[in-house]
């Protein structure tokens, strides 16, 4: 079996890696840089191709899969869910980053009409490889992928969270003995705190603001980190309003249809009921007045409704701005965490508005993913990727020193047999 590493070496974006093997030429995801103009994997000819399987819906392991349907295309395969939510988040960035990328909407329908749903579990058939998808617990719909030819075994984790969340059950880590495994390594570096604590806090905080009457913004990534916020809510009882804005609301619609996915449909349902949904424009300017929780996108206040709340909330010290994911350095939310600024159109508008973050991240930390290598079967070997700063590695390093492992941070355009 032969790897070639695309895209996503010593770095977050473009994921892409090509296996070949049992006479197939399989791609297993084909992302995109989400950069001021996005960035694209190394390139493969379509022609060269058998098909391809995309692990989960975030553009930076989707993103650039249209390129392949300019012409006829190849088979492409992901759960229902992931299909959906692609659909969705490819529309959004031809929408908004048109000019730089070389497909539009025909392309995305072209895709999509090649597109075979995959479920978790059942072997697929490619010449002579077989492809299984395995349970990630990163974002709904997402999945690990096994690869199966001429005799070796290889797991691509894609992204990977061992931890239960309130809409996901951990990754399933039952791969048996392989002979290589390709990891990310996002959080290499660092632990993440214990999760019901950093729920309760959220809760605690939110309420207590409230009580004081003001408003709390929670931007939030429209797929997953919007409803896992309400599904928290809801879970802890919160007695007050929570009201939901911008393309997380489209996204509400879709769980709905795939709910023997989620961990606990029952909850996820009266965290549905529970919410107001911001419909008409006019009610943005009702909501910010009032003492209540709004979750919308973006969720590092780069546009979205978030980007309007956020102006008119950060004003004020009665109200809060709650971040729930990392901030990359350069994004509004990220100067509004470091340096209490908020800058929007350019213009800097001081903010008076408390500034908090949560880790509610949907990543192994680095025990999950130092636990996850020390109990592979075999000894494989192991490839890090899906890490900025020096991750890839760290990780491999650590698989090498403390566990005696093959292991590398590859390079884009390197190729490996196993
Ligand atoms: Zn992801
Ligand atoms: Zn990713």
């Amino acid at each position: 079996m032969r790897i070639r590493f695309l895209g996503g070496t010593g770095e977050v974006g473009r994921s892409a890696i090509l296996v070949e093997g049992g006479g197939a030429r399989v791609l297993l995801d084909y992302g995109v840089m989400l950069d001021d103009e996005p960035g694209f994997p190394m390139h493969v000819p379509p022609r060269e191709l058998d098909a391809i399987v995309i692990t989960h819906a975030h553009l930076d392991h989707s993103g650039a899969a249209p390129v392949f349907y300019i012409g006829r295309g190849v088979p492409i395969y992901a759960t229902a869910l992931t299909f959906e939510l692609t659909e969705l988040l490819l529309r959004d960035f031809i929408n908004l980053s048109g000019y730089y990328i070389p497909f539009e909407f025909l392309e995305l329908q072209n895709m999509l009409s090649r597109a075979t749903y995959l479920p978790y579990g059942k072997p697929l058939r490619i010449k002579g490889m077989t492809i299984k998808l395995l349970r990630a617990g990163h974002i709904p719909g997402s999945a690990q992928v096994l690869v199966e030819a001429d005799g070796k075994r290889l797991l691509y984790t894609g992204d990977i969270n061992p931890v239960d969340t309130r809409l996901l059950k951990g990754a399933d880590l039952d791969y048996g003995e392989l002979d290589a495994i390709i990891i990310e390594s996002t959080y290499a570096d660092q632990d993440h705190p214990n999760r019901l604590e950093v729920e309760r806090e959220l809760v605690s905080r939110i309420e207590e603001v409230i009580e004081a009457g003001g408003t709390v913004l929670v931007p939030a990534f429209a797929v997953a980190r919007a409803q896992e916020v309400a599904c928290i809510l809801t879970a802890h009882g919160f007695p007050y309003d929570v009201v939901m804005d911008g393309m997380a609301r489209r996204v509400n619609l879709i769980f709905m249809n795939h709910l023997y996915e989620l961990r606990d449909p029952d909850l996820f349902m009266s965290a549905m009921d529970d919410i107001l949904l911001v419909v008409k424009r006019r009610d943005r300017k009702r909501f910010v007045k009032r003492p209540c929780v709004i979750i919308s996108p973006a969720g590092m206040l780069k546009g979205g409704p978030a980007a309007y709340y956020a102006m008119r909330l950060a004003g004020s010290s009665k109200n809060a701005i709650f971040l729930v994911s990392y901030q990359i350095p350069g994004t509004p939310g990220y100067e509004l965490l470091e340096n209490k600024i908020y800058v929007v159109n350019g213009k800097v508008q001081e903010v008076k508005a408390q500034v908090e973050r949560f880790d509610l991240s949907s990543h192994a930390g680095m025990s999950d993913l130092h636990s996850i290598l020390a109990k592979l079967e075999g000894s494989p070997r192991v490839f890090v990727v899906h890490g900025a700063e020096g991750n890839c590695e760290r990780l491999a390093m650590w698989a090498r020193d403390e566990l005696g492992l093959e292991a590398i941070a590859p390079e884009a355009g390197s190729t490996f047999s196993i």
